[in-house]
């Protein structure tokens, strides 16, 4: 039981690096091919559903939760605040997503 738990505990670290060179993937093909990166958004997205993992809070906001596009802040996705926090408005599917925040003292 103790050996499955740390193979569980492997895939997991494993899955948490791809997530990490998806992304990096995504921004650089979002220059040339929007398209591809909405793809490496998605499986990385795909990645950490799998295998129970957070999408570390960075790339978390790169991901529009409703067509699960790749979002650019200033390119296909608007940021305002708002009362404690930040909307993201997705400029392809006309979408939007709240993520809070809290004021640094
Ligand atoms: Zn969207």
């Amino acid at each position: 039981m103790v050996k499955k738990y740390i193979n569980k505990l492997k895939q997991k670290k494993t899955a948490l690096e791809r997530i990490d060179e998806l992304f990096k993937k995504a921004k650089e093909s979002f220059n040339k091919e929007p398209k591809l990166s909405n793809r490496h958004a998605q499986l990385a997205r795909r990645i950490a559903m799998k295998y129970k993992v957070k999408i570390p809070a960075e790339f978390k906001r790169r991901i529009c939760k409703n067509c699960h596009a790749y979002l650019v802040p200033g390119r296909n996705c608007r940021v305002r605040t708002r009362k404690g926090h930040m909307v993201y408005y997705c400029l392809s599917c006309k979408g939007f997503m709240r993520v809070g925040y809290k004021a640094k003292l």
